[in-house]
């Protein structure tokens, strides 16, 4: 009791507190933490732990409490545009703000975010601790590469500013540190140029795992490329599905024409746990083949359809019941060819454990970050249902293949690598714990996943 009236009373300049189950969009693991909502982001004094969260869309634990001792700083009231700057597309906001909100604002007047993940209902300041990655990271790197300044408060309270060239080691320590380094107030960022609205799209079915990879590096003047496989393809046609190009359309193909306001729908409530069955995930498999393979040469397609195509039903996660999923999210270098990524798919159908859903994407060189996931070569994400045991057992023989080819998992995917293997899968790791070190000696900032990965008390 004492503990917690402790983080009640150090939470006080940041509004009430109150203790609140929190899981990572996985739905596993779920833990609870004192909640605050602050309009300004601040640090509160004192000695609980704490865990700065954006909207949640980590899969695993990254924002998730280590224990019921911490104040989780929800950081999405803090969501203001400070500095919008028409001619050079440079924007400050504080890092509350979410991608939905920005794209409202800036898509109008000709930007978009320099890099997107497979979401808008993500935050700014989410962007920046997992260093996230598009589509298009062949062509324009992760997230953190467009970042010029951060504004950091640390777990002392002090602030600090830090960018590419202005306190390197902890901007390099910040972009991709799952906000383990500091609680990231304000970012500076510059946004890129459109002329439309519209996504000009090309899709294309592809038979095999060689012809998707191919079809990858073919693409690769394009500047988003993603592919969508088919998990219950077996024998010849493993790795078959779909590739899908885009680049965003001129002024002129769009014609002005605004684009539609997609409408999203909820999930009312949890699936029971026989919903999503390997034979409905394989029909849906099919079906998705059918409609979406056909050659198309190059449509129009609004660019929520094209980026966020999940967000059109809200809360989609809440259909894999309450036991949740988890998404196994890995790359593999270039070096390492195809083999490491038959093994995978080859494993998981061996052991009855298809994906539902499988996305493999390109990704060109990774930054300098120390924590930064991309690699150059290939990423695969695989959405598995949570089971308990077994399923971590089998993410285990999954980092095995991943390790004996040099690749590594991504923190913002990740609930249950073990410590010693994620040691093994990041070069970085040292240069990363020593800034650590120094700003946040006594490891105030902590969340489930530092625990059980970097040691860190509960
Ligand atoms: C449908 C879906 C598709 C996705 N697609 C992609 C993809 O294509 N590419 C990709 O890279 N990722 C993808 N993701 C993952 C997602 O982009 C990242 O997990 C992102 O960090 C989530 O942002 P958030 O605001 O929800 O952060 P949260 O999930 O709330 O937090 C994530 C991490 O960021 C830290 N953090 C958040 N805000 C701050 C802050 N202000 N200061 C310090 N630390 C902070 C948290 O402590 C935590 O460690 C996807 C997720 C979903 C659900």
């Amino acid at each position: 009791v004492g503990a917690r009236l402790g983080a009640l009373t150090d939470a006080v300049s940041l509004g009430p507190a109150a203790l609140e189950a929190l899981s990572g969009w996985g739905r596993h693991p779920v833990r609870s933490g004192h909640v605050v909502r602050p309009t300004r982001l601040a640090v509160p004094g004192g000695t609980s732990p704490l865990l700065a969260r954006g909207l949640g869309r980590a899969y695993g634990d990254a924002a998730v409490p280590g224990s019921t001792e911490a104040i989780v700083i929800d950081t999405t009231r803090a969501d203001r545009i400070l500095a919008f700057d028409l001619d050079s597309g440079r924007l400050t906001c504080e890092a509350g703000l979410s991608l939905a909100d920005l794209l409202r604002v800036v898509v109008p007047h000709g930007f978009f975010p320099p890099v997107t993940p497979g979401t808008k209902f993500v935050t700014v300041g989410g962007c920046v601790a997992s260093d996230v990655h598009g589509k298009n990271h062949h062509r324009d790197g992760s997230f953190g590469g467009y970042a010029e300044r951060l504004t950091l408060r640390l777990a002392d309270g002090s602030e600090a500013v830090c960018g590419p060239s202005l306190e390197r080691p902890l901007f390099l320590a910040t972009v991709g540190g799952m906000g383990l380094t500091g609680l990231i107030v304000e970012v500076v960022f510059r946004l890129s140029r459109i002329e439309s609205p519209w996504i000009a799209l090309e899709t294309e079915r592809v038979g095999s795992l060689h012809d998707m990879l191919a079809g990858l590096r073919a693409s690769r003047d394009w500047p988003y490329t993603v592919g969508w496989i088919d998990g219950f393809a077996r024998g010849p046609a493993l790795g078959c599905g779909v590739l899908m190009r885009g680049r965003h359309a001129s002024r002129a193909e769009a014609a002005d024409r605004p684009a539609p306001r997609r409408r999203a729908h909820h999930v009312p409530i949890d699936a029971p746990s026989w919903l999503l069955n390997p034979p409905l995930a394989q029909l849906f498999n099919r079906v998705y083949r059918a409609r979406h393979g056909r050659r198309h040469a190059c449509r129009l397609v609004p660019y929520e359809q094209f980026f966020y195509p999940l967000d059109a039903l809200l809360d989609w996660n809440r259909l894999y019941g309450r036991r949740g999923f988890l998404q196994y999210q890995c790359a593999i270098p270039l070096a390492a060819g195809a083999a490491p990524v038959t093994a995978l798919l080859g494993r998981l159908t061996r052991r009855g454990a298809a994906p539902l859903l499988a996305v493999i994407k390109d990704f060109g060189p990774g930054s300098e970050a120390f924590l930064s996931f991309p690699i150059e070569g290939i990423t695969l994400s695989l959405d598995l249902r949570y089971q308990g045991p077994p399923t971590e057992a089998l993410i285990d023989e999954l980092n095995n293949i991943v390790l004996e080819a040099g690749g590594r998992v991504y923190l913002a995917k990740d609930a249950v690598t073990r410590a010693d293997d994620f040691g093994r899968m990041m070069p970085k790791l040292g240069e990363w714990t020593a800034v650590r070190d120094r700003v946040d000696p006594h490891r105030r900032f902590r969340s489930a996943q530092s625990t059980r990965l970097f040691g860190d008390p509960a």
